[in-house]
């Protein structure tokens, strides 16, 4: 309540399985009384492209884009809404076992240095300290071949833990959603009514202990 979450959302079609995450996560957050912003990345048709534009200066000095300097885009700054944000959530298919390019994308273009963290300034240190995150993504792998072929959490050692850890940022536990394409209309339903569930008591929930034991103990 009172909070400010943003979702960062990547994936080109809202009658997806992912636009539906979206709703719920809208409408559960808004009537908590949460203040929610929405990045729909490829509706902004955001650059994911961390290009010489961003580079402020001389090239060769390659200091990274500056949160003022991203103001003037006109376009709903993403840098913007994570600096007044408690908690963004990543929401996302799984692409080659990562995210989409275009999440990634605004990770490159967004965590930058002196904003995110500092040469100094690292993981616990990092300079978004008093944030939450959360990674709610599809698979097309069922629950059952992600156990055979080793655990989902090594994928997500660089995202949590390279990430958002490195910045500060503590983790909740991610929210993942197996092959939503091929099971039944009532699994589906069941997923979707479990992430609502889970929204109801998200602010009590405690971050994992994002160390490399939670990946690969
Ligand atoms: P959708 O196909 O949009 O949805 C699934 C079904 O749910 C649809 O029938 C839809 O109509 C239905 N639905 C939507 N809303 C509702 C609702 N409210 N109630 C009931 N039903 C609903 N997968 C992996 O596991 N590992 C990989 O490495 C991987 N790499 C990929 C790389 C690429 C480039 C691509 C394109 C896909 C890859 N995938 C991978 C598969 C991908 O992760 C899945 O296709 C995706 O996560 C499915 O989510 P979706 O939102 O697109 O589902
Ligand atoms: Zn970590």
């Amino acid at each position: 309540p009172g909070k400010n979450v943003l979702i960062v959302y990547a994936h080109q079609e809202p009658k997806s399985f992912n636009g539906s995450l979206l709703k719920i996560a809208v409408e559960e957050l808004t009537k908590q009384g949460c203040s929610v912003t929405v990045s729909d990345l490829y509706a902004m048709q955001f650059e994911p492209r961390a290009t010489r534009n961003d580079i402020v200066g001389e090239p060769s000095q390659n200091i990274p884009l500056s949160k003022k300097s991203d103001f003037s885009r006109g376009y709903n700054c993403p840098c913007l809404l994570l600096e007044m944000d408690d908690l963004p959530v990543e929401s996302f298919p799984l692409f080659w076992f990562n995210m989409p390019a275009i999440l990634k994308g605004w990770m490159d273009r967004v965590l930058v240095q002196g904003f995110a963290y500092d040469l100094s300034k690292v993981y616990d240190g990092g300079l978004l300290q008093d944030k939450l995150s959360l990674f709610s993504f599809t698979t097309g792998g069922s629950k059952e071949k992600y156990a055979i072929r080793g655990d989902i959490r090594y994928l997500l050692w660089p995202m949590q833990h390279g990430i958002m850890h490195f910045c500060g940022v503590k983790v909740l536990e991610p929210h993942i959603c197996y092959a939503p394409e091929n099971v039944s209309e009532e699994k589906r339903k069941e997923m979707l009514a479990a992430w609502s569930q889970r929204l109801k008591t998200l602010w009590k929930e405690e971050p994992i202990d994002c160390s490399p034991e939670w990946y690969f103990k």
